[in-house]
């Protein structure tokens, strides 16, 4: 059975910023019948729940690998660190299982594929990834957003 990563919230687990998650019964049917890898990069990099609303600042995810821009949640505080850490602790979760494909939570700043949210908390879009789209993308895993949220 092919395996899939996909973003822990999407799965009915509370682990978004706010304490609640983002079950999706169209993301549901997208990956039905593949060996479902569930997943949340902001946890796994050691962030709480619920805890303070982030954006990308600077740039999008591979600007942040590439150190030129940062996470930073509303309050000014820093937490590229535990961006990137969540994001290669996913990276891992997807090799380990043998994952070629991720679909990931719309517009988050680890999870956004295409779009985030642009770093004013204003709820504006812009184009990029996330941290962990970005970086699963760059390790030749296919990132999808999620239809439905
Ligand atoms: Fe976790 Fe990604 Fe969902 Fe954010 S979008 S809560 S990082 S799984």
């Amino acid at each position: 059975m092919e395996a899939i990563l996909v973003s822990a919230c999407l799965r009915g687990v509370p682990c978004r910023f706010d304490g609640r998650h983002k079950a999706s019964g169209a993301a549901e049917e997208a990956v039905a019948g593949r060996h479902v890898v569930s997943f949340c990069p902001e946890v796994a990099g050691g962030l709480a729940t619920p805890r303070r609303p982030a954006e990308l600042v600077g740039g999008d995810g591979h600007a942040v690998l590439d150190g030129t821009a940062r996470v930073v949640e509303d309050t000014g505080r820093d937490v590229t660190e535990q961006f990137v850490a969540g994001a290669r602790r996913a990276l891992a979760a997807a090799r380990h299982a043998g994952c070629a494909e991720a679909l990931l939570m719309p517009r988050s700043p680890s999870c956004g594929r295409g779009t985030v949210y642009d770093g004013s908390f204003a709820g504006e879009l812009v184009p990029g990834d996330g941290v962990t789209a970005a970086l699963l993308e760059r390790h030749g895993i296919t990132v999808r957003a999620a239809p439905g949220v």
